[in-house]
């Protein structure tokens, strides 16, 4: 550590602080609210001394430190599976792509905001309203980029055209299919039923019982939006990248539903 220069700030060096700061702050904004943000802070703190014992030339416990973070590392991958798929996903999906020209998006298989605009949503949302006369609830996933399947599990296909009959039938008690949630995909009801990953997060107000956990839960694991009709009180709700929006009124639920779609 001696034979090192004195610190030299370049450009390359600037960049390179920025960059970290970066991915510290996305790491922090992804695991704040779970039990993931303590092990998260944790490590930061260890490595924190670790780089000042080893400055410091205190070469016993900068070993023993050395040798916890090679493993730690491992450790990390595993702890934070959940948080580095939706990382990858986060980086891969919206910022790329959506800064892309509208003919390279297409060719890479994804259908431009523009376009996927605002299919259905006011007959989802008239629907969702007899549901709510009905004091029904209901659990719908916004499929984006990320396919919903391959986090959820038992859905069951539908592949029917979204009208508010069909949104009212598949949240109808007396329905073989209103338990879990369903799917839209490219203006289709394309599967129902389905049961999605729960949130971790352990800072969430008691009203939100399971089905606003599982509203989170694949918000945060696909860049997927799911809206929550609450059963006990009637009001909406919209989850996107790990996010709760609450209390949406009813008269404005199209214009959320559209610009959460619209979001990058
Ligand atoms: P509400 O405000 O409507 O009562 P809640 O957030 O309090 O919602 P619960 O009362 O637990 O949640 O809602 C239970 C319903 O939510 C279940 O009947 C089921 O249809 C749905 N649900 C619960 N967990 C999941 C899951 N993991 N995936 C999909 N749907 C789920
Ligand atoms: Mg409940």
């Amino acid at each position: 550590m001696i034979e090192q220069p004195a610190l030299h700030l370049g450009p390359w060096q600037v960049l390179d602080i920025l960059v970290v700061a970066a991915i510290l702050y996305q790491l922090y904004r992804l695991t704040r609210g779970t039990a993931a943000i303590r092990i998260f802070l944790g490590v930061l703190a260890v490595y924190l001394v670790y780089q000042i014992v080893d400055a410091l030339q205190m070469r016993m416990l900068a070993e023993i430190l050395g040798q916890f973070i090679g493993v730690g590392v491992i450790a990390l991958l595993i702890v934070f599976q959940q948080e580095l798929r939706q990382f990858l996903l986060l980086i891969g999906n919206r910022q790329m792509l959506s800064g892309m020209p509208t003919w390279l998006q297409r060719l890479l298989g994804r259908s431009p905001a523009s376009e996927s605009g605002d299919h259905g949503w006011e007959a989802l949302s008239e629907g969702l309203e007899e549901c709510r006369k009905r004091g029904l609830g209901a659990l719908v996933v916004l499929s984006r980029n990320a396919d919903p399947r391959t986090v959820a599990t038992d859905m069951r296909d539908v592949d029917a055209r979204l009208t508010p009959a069909m949104v009212v039938a598949l949240f109808e008690k007396a329905s073989p299919l209103h338990d879990g949630a369903a799917c839209i995909s490219r203006g289709r009801i394309e599967w129902a039923g389905g049961i999605l990953p729960v949130t971790g997060r352990i800072d969430l107000p008691a009203q939100y019982g399971t089905r606003h956990r599982a509203a989170l839960g694949i918000s945060e694991q696909t860049d997927a939006i799911a809206l929550v009709l609450s059963e006990e009180s009637g009001s909406y709700s919209i989850a996107r990248g790990g996010r709760l929006t609450s209390r949406i009124e009813p008269a404005k639920l199209v214009d959320r539903i559209a610009e959460a779609m619209a979001a990058v």
